[in-house]
């Protein structure tokens, strides 16, 4: 089996050149718009033309939901996929599917998943009953996986989907029950990645990693026997002291703080089951224990004023928020609040919306204005989080949070504007933003020549899980 991580017209080239695979499993968790899954889909169809297709990943869930199953159905049936795994625990299905080598002829009984025929029709899902395999079996297998095609810095999770339920968010809608490995087999994962040798920074993607906190300080506990930095998603307001001396201990260096909101009322309306009394609490716990972070914060959520935007940028201030994002809301229609439209006075949808308190042009004119407001806390710009993978890659390579937040200034104040490179390269900013970068060796990312190892040619796909 081969993992490709990130592929662009020329990656998708170079992989045609090299590999003539039986199955090609197509991810679209981090494809954000239709467009350009059916872009990527359509490349790969043309440089597989004889593989078997199968896409899924989170995406497809979300357009479901969206677009209604009429909709949905003649979207996939443009696509170019041979199967479509509509679900957030496709692994049976996907093992079949590999098991079958393709040759089902649309006769395969699989839970939430589409399959072509070979006269070229979609079938739809006979049922949608999937009690799928436990997280105590999905774990990945890190030293059964080729070594060189690991990074130093690896992602792992130990749970699918979140305990809460905020208006705003789709996650839980279409992951389904909240379902945790055990602090074992999170203890058996990190025994197959310490076994590759080279891995030494964990970047965990459970939404919500300290909740239930009992079994998070369990979790803690594994971590702290193990030389691995870490890093997740955190709700602070379970911050106790005790719990965030343990992390930091373990290793935890760098944490992902969705806050959201600085008004109770705004936060209710989320239904983020907080206050921001709690939030400063927890905050003084991790800025006692010195852990960087990154809070993220949604602007014109249903209730938002503009007078909240003042007190956005006196919060980041006061608790010197070390980085922080902004970023108008997203209207999407998967996710609860929409179910309240007329409660709120809703109207559009996605980034083109206006209710009782904004509308999204001044949401969006907010999310601009607020870069240059905040006397110390550094700005990140927020694009699928994005920016805090780019804190984790300073600090996985060992640069110190006030060097990340220099960065990260000397880029606020020389992107976006038309300024002419001479004068960028001149500025003092530029120099020593230079001499910060050239005095540590960042780690390449394994060469495309180990990467494409002709041992991997043409290998039979393995139908084991992970
Ligand atoms: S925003 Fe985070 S905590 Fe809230 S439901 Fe979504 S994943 Fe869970």
């Amino acid at each position: 089996m081969h993992h490709v991580n990130y592929a662009d017209r020329l990656v998708v080239d170079d992989l045609k050149q090299r590999f003539a695979p039986r199955f090609v499993l197509f991810s679209t968790t981090f494809l954000i718009e239709a467009p350009t899954i059916l872009d990527g889909l359509q490349r790969v169809r043309r440089a597989f033309p004889d593989a078997y297709l199968v896409m899924g990943g989170f995406m497809l869930g979300e357009l479901e939901r969206d677009l209604g199953p009429e909709r949905f159905a003649r979207f996939l049936k443009a696509w170019a996929a041979d199967a479509y795994v509509v679900s957030p625990m496709g692994e049976t299905a996907l093992l079949a599917l590999l098991a079958s080598g393709g040759e089902h002829q649309g006769r395969l009984d699989l839970p939430n998943t589409w399959l072509r025929t070979p006269d070229g029709q979609l079938t739809p899902p006979r049922s949608n009953h999937e009690p799928g395999l436990s997280m105590n079996e999905t774990w990945v297998r890190w030293d059964q996986l080729d070594p060189a095609g690991l990074y130093h810095t690896v992602h792992m999770r130990t749970a699918r989907s979140c305990k809460f339920k905020c208006s705003f968010c789709s996650l839980f809608v279409i992951e389904g029950e909240l379902s945790n490995a055990t602090p074992q087999t999170l203890r058996r994962e990190l025994e197959s990645l310490r076994k590759v040798g080279h891995v030494r920074s964990v970047i965990f993607t459970d939404d919500t990693f300290n909740v239930p906190q009992k079994r998070f300080k369990e979790l803690v506990r594994v971590l702290a026997d193990f030389d691995f930095e870490w890093y997740s998603f955190y709700r602070c307001q379970f911050a106790d002291n005790e719990t965030v001396r343990m992390m930091k201990d373990s290793g935890c260096k760098g944490l992902f703080l969705g806050l959201e909101s600085v008004d109770d009322q705004v936060l209710k309306n989320m239904n983020k089951a907080t206050t921001v009394a709690s939030y400063e609490r927890g905050l003084e716990q991790l800025r006692r224990m010195e852990i960087p972070f990154h809070a993220n914060f949604i602007v014109g959520f249903p209730g938002d004023r503009e007078q909240n935007a003042e007190r956005l940028v006196e919060f980041v201030d006061r608790w010197d928020i070390p980085f922080y994002s902004v970023s108008p809301w997203f209207c999407a229609p998967s996710t609860t609040i929409t179910d309240e439209r007329e409660k709120y006075a809703i109207e559009g949808n996605y980034y083109d919306w206006r209710h009782a308190t904004m509308d999204s042009s001044r949401a969006i004119e907010i999310e601009q204005w607020m870069p240059s407001q905040p006397k110390r806390a550094v700005y990140m710009s927020q694009l699928s989080t994005d920016q805090f993978w780019s804190q984790i890659l300073f600090y996985s390579h060992g640069y110190s949070m006030e060097e990340v937040r220099s960065a990260a200034r000397a880029f606020n104040r020389l992107a976006g504007r038309d300024t002419p490179s001479g004068a960028v390269f001149a500025a003092p900013d530029f120099q020593d933003l230079g001499r910060m970068l050239r005095a540590r060796e960042f780690a390449a990312p394994a060469p495309k020549d180990r990467l494409l190892a002709d041992h991997v040619r043409r290998a039979p796909v393995s139908a084991q899980p992970q």
